[in-house]
């Protein structure tokens, strides 16, 4: 058997996901630094297909960290959403959504990382996982890791969720896009700092929305367009989801060639999947994220922050801490707002669209509530559903604030 190398803690993927992992670990097990490996098949600055909108939890979680964000972005601060039913606005307010570029900002999370002692060993695909009754065996490009504890943390494909886990079931969507060069005096996004969303393309059979986020690529504005469809058993092809794209920003110059286009998996939470073996966590993509919006970035810093607290207290003597972690995810505060998240996508997503996209019109005080709790402000998203529906109900009844 070929020797392994070893440490404390190994991470396969080096995106949000493993390098938040990583990070939250180190804080509060600053002995770690140096015992933890992130193998990373790729090498930073890598592309990634992504909208890079961060909500307000993710630059809650970086400020936590004490790890700024120090790459080019864009401030949002209102947002405009079509339905068949009608618009709804957000009017401005707190910050809504910083959009970054992925390559940008996973580079500078990954620099941050490695400040804090994770190393990372990039060109290092993950090839085989074996775990053993005490450790886990990682074979890759660039040889043999071994540790006690293993977080899959590579993506909607992960190769650790297939080797450990071996799902009956996959759900996941996808999410196609395209950058367009704009002005910025003449651009909207720009110009009023929002972002638009346009969910009329649920009517032709799409399970998602299409979307219009303000982005500098080099320094010049560009508006980053696209449409998410978690459709899982019968994927819709780029020829029913360009033309609805289109439709959706029809003032916009959106090509109808498909080469133009990049397209990328979005696994969405499965209440019923496994996210813990005896010696293995997944996290992020991985484990499966916002069924309704595709939204990953904040579940990832969840996520990694959840495996790191459990791993903690595991390498602290408590041998069930692992277990907890399953139950984190299934149950804890974010199983609970990713379950709620996969009812409303049922609802907003299903047959029966018209109607909830009506409820979601009666009050303007309970959309912003609605938009509070997705953005995770004011630890709406911790709060028991009664509560949370009470509050909603207060403010579509009695049109007052009930923040
Ligand atoms: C078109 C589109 C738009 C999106 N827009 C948004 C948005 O605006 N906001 C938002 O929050 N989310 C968005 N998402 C979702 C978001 O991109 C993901 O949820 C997020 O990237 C998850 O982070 P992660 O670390 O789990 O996975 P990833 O970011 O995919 O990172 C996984 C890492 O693992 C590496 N890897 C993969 N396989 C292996 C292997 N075998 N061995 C070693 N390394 C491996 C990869 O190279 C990668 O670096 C969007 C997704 C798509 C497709």
């Amino acid at each position: 058997m070929s020797s392994a190398e070893q440490c404390d803690v190994l991470i396969a993927g080096a995106g949000p996901a493993g390098l938040a992992a990583a990070l939250f670990l180190i804080k509060c097990r600053p002995a770690l630094a140096g015992r933890i490996f992130a193998l990373e098949k790729a090498r930073h600055p890598r592309p990634k297909v992504c909208a890079g909108g961060l909500v307000p939890k993710t630059l809650a979680a970086l400020d936590h960290l004490g790890v700024p964000l120090d790459v080019p972005s864009v401030e949002v601060i209102a947002g405009t959403a079509r339905t068949e039913i009608g618009s709804v606005i957000l009017p401005p307010g707190d910050v809504l959504c910083t959009i970054v570029r992925r390559d940008q900002f996973d580079s500078s999370l990954a620099a941050a990382a490695r400040r804090a002692g994770v190393r990372i060993v990039e060109n290092c695909r993950v090839d085989q996982v074996e775990e053993g009754a005490d450790s886990v065996r990682v074979r890759s490009e660039q040889g043999v890791f071994e540790a006690p504890i293993l977080i899959g943390a590579d993506g909607s494909g992960s190769r650790v969720r297939r080797a450990i886990f071996n799902p009956d079931r996959e759900f996941i969507g996808r999410g196609l896009m395209i950058d367009l060069p704009v002005s910025a005096e003449s651009s909207v996004e720009f110009r009023d700092h929002i972002l638009r969303f346009d969910f009329a393309c649920v009517a032709a059979g799409v399970r998602g929305y299409a979307w219009s986020f303000p982005c500098l690529i080099n320094g010049q504005p560009h508006l980053n367009i696209g449409i998410y469809d978690q459709t899982a058993d019968r994927p819709l092809s780029n020829k029913l989801l360009i033309p609805e794209l289109r439709k959706a920003f029809a003032e916009l110059d959106i090509p109808g060639d498909s080469q133009r286009f990049r397209a990328f998996p979005i696994r969405w939470f499965d209440a019923e999947a496994r996210f813990a073996s005896r010696r293995v966590l997944l996290a992020g993509d991985a484990a499966g994220v916002d069924p309704l919006m595709g939204e990953g970035i904040s579940y990832a810093f969840e996520h990694g922050r959840a495996a790191a607290g459990s791993i903690s207290r595991f390498l602290d003597g408590d041998r069930n801490a692992l277990t907890d972690y399953d139950h984190v995810l299934r149950h804890g505060s974010i199983g609970r707002k990713l379950s709620r998240l996969a009812f409303a996508a049922r609802k907003f997503y299903g047959p029966r669209h018209r109607i909830y996209f009506r409820m979601a019109h009666l009050s303007r005080k309970a959309q912003q509530i609605g938009v509070n709790w997705y953005n995770g402000a004011r630890m709406l998203d911790e709060m028991p559903a009664r509560r949370l529906i009470a509050r909603w109900i207060t403010a579509v009844l009695l049109r007052r604030s009930v923040r």
